[in-house]
């Protein structure tokens, strides 16, 4: 059987001797390099089995050695142990735990690197099947390894440019679409694609965006859209049941048939990736045309970025969620899930003063529910709650989306009318009070009918110059209407 070649290089004379001695008394052929760039010629040249080297080599460190033979597609499997001399655990780090066939040892002890390499051998995962012929040389120039571990480091540093980029924006990405947009700029720094399209599905919508960074036909432009979209229904779970918005980002590179312009190639999926299984369902699509061909370090490094972009887009998305959960909470009655006391009062103390601003007119509305106690003492409590909730739905309900309405107190409801006149303000009331007079609520077999009394105050209004006093004159006209006799409406009369 064919001799294995080791190939050792180390800048210390002793070590490389010792270990040459050892190599050869296990029966290996030896090749001794003494500085990095030595090295990489004769593994590029000399093709051996395995390679043990010295981290600190001169002219280009063992590091660099392996980085440059573990990118170049002849001499990736090889075998590849760096002995590590210092104590510098960031190197030790480096493509190490990337190489599949690449171990770190430590320097001093070179019985253990003549037993990893023979224990490597009997594993033989790295016994090339065609026995090369020694000292076939194919000469490799310095500026050869110069210029590709140059390649490497440019490689190197735009792949953490880019990851930084993407990581960058986990601070202030809130939509999805953003997040989009500056994974798609990435995209293109990798590959100079036609178009682009990424999708997320969320709770209730799907959010596509579509990027023409080339000029396309709108011909070639609709069949890819339709196409994405049934594609994305038959692969994303939830997309076809959410509503989906598009955005178009480039659509100036959309050419109409009629202009002379003349269009390369039809475009292709060059990738497509769909992400099924994560909190938001993702898809990814690259169109190119002929020009674009994707090789597989780039299919890697946009692997690479996707899965990067999905955490920060999933955590944007969650961060979103709990923010306004939590918001929610804070400012929703929890009982009828309208606005609580305290944000009403902030809303119409937010919208008092711009009314005042500008001289529009604005109105609020006090309610309160008749003989409630009386509901309570005959129907229990459980309800006089449920009449409260209903109550909050019917106005939810009636109101305006411009409207807001909270929970003021117990059984008392204060309404927010922007914008409206007191005209105005009174038909809405009299409008929601018929509705809640001619609502039935039904509970435990048994039909009960409610009502309730209202106060409208409206601004501008001589004597009003606060939102308090504003609301005050609210209640003053809902204690009128119960002296008048309750379901009713009354309008303040602008006297104190
Ligand atoms: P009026 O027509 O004059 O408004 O009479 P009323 O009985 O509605 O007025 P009163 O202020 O005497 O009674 C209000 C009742 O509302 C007393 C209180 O127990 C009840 N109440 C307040 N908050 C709640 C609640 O959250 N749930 C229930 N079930 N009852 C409540
Ligand atoms: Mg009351
Ligand atoms: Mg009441």
């Amino acid at each position: 059987m064919k001799k294995k070649t080791v190939l050792v290089a180390n800048e210390c004379k002793e070590t490389l001797d010792s270990l040459h001695r050892l190599f050869l008394q296990e029966g290996f052929d030896v090749i001794l390099e003494d500085n990095g760039i030595d090295t990489v010629r004769k593994v590029m040249s000399l093709l051996p089995e395995i390679v043990v080297l010295s981290d600190t080599l001169p002219l280009m460190s063992g590091y660099h050695v392996c980085r440059f033979l573990k990118n170049n597609l002849t001499t990736k499997s090889i075998f590849v142990i760096v002995l590590i001399s210092g104590s510098n655990p960031q190197k030790k780090c480096i493509d190490l735990n990337n190489c599949f066939s690449c171990v770190a040892l430590n320097d001093g002890d070179q019985e253990r690197i003549v037993a990893e390499v023979k224990h490597k051998f009997k594993e033989s995962v790295f016994v090339r099947e065609d026995d090369k012929v020694l000292n076939e040389i194919t000469s490799v120039g310095v500026e050869d390894v110069i210029a590709g571990l140059n390649n490497i480091l440019d490689k190197k540093s735009s792949e953490v440019y880019m990851f930084r980029a993407l990581t960058g924006l986990v601070q202030n990405v809130f939509s999805s679409d953003d997040l989009a947009l500056a994974v798609l700029d990435i995209f293109q720094e990798i590959i100079n694609y036609s178009v682009a399209i990424i999708v997320v599905v969320e709770e209730r919508e799907s959010n596509m965006v579509m990027h023409l960074h080339n000029d396309v036909s709108r011909e070639e432009f609709t069949r890819i859209k339709e196409s994405s979209i049934a594609n994305f229904k038959n692969t994303l779970r939830g997309f076809r049941g959410t509503k989906l918005h598009i955005n178009v980002l480039g659509e100036n590179n959309v050419i109409d048939n009629n202009d002379s312009l003349n269009i390369s190639n039809p475009e292709e999926i060059v990738y497509s990736r769909i992400l099924d299984n994560a909190i938001l369902k993702k898809g990814f699509v690259i169109y190119g045309n002929s020009t674009c061909k994707l090789d597989k370090s780039h299919h890697d490094l946009i692997d690479d970025v996707i899965n990067e972009a999905c955490v920060i887009i999933e955590t944007s998305w969650l961060y979103n969620r709990l923010y306004k959960n939590v918001k929610n909470l804070a400012i929703t009655d929890s009982l009828t899930n309208i606005y609580n006391h305290k944000y009403i009062l902030r809303l119409v103390h937010q919208e008092f003063s711009r009314s005042k601003r500008y001289n529009h007119p604005i109105s609020v509305i006090m309610f309160d529910v008749d003989h409630f106690k009386k509901i309570n003492d005959n129907y229990g409590h459980q309800i006089g709650d449920e009449v409260l909730k209903e109550i909050g739905s019917l106005t939810s309900s009636t109101k305006r989306n411009s409207d807001e309405v909270g929970r003021y107190g117990g059984e008392e409801f204060l309404i927010l009318l922007p914008e409206t006149d007191s005209k105005e303000a009174l038909l809405f009331a009299n409008r929601l009070r018929k509705t809640i007079e001619e609502y039935t609520l039904f509970s435990m077999s048994r039909s009960l009918k409610i009502t309730v009394s209202m106060g409208v105050a409206t601004c501008p209004s001589k004597n009003v110059n606060g939102a308090h006093t504003f609301i005050k004159c609210a209640d003053m006209a809902l204690y009128q209407a119960k002296e008048q006799g309750r379901n009713r409406v009354c309008v303040f009369s602008g006297e104190f």
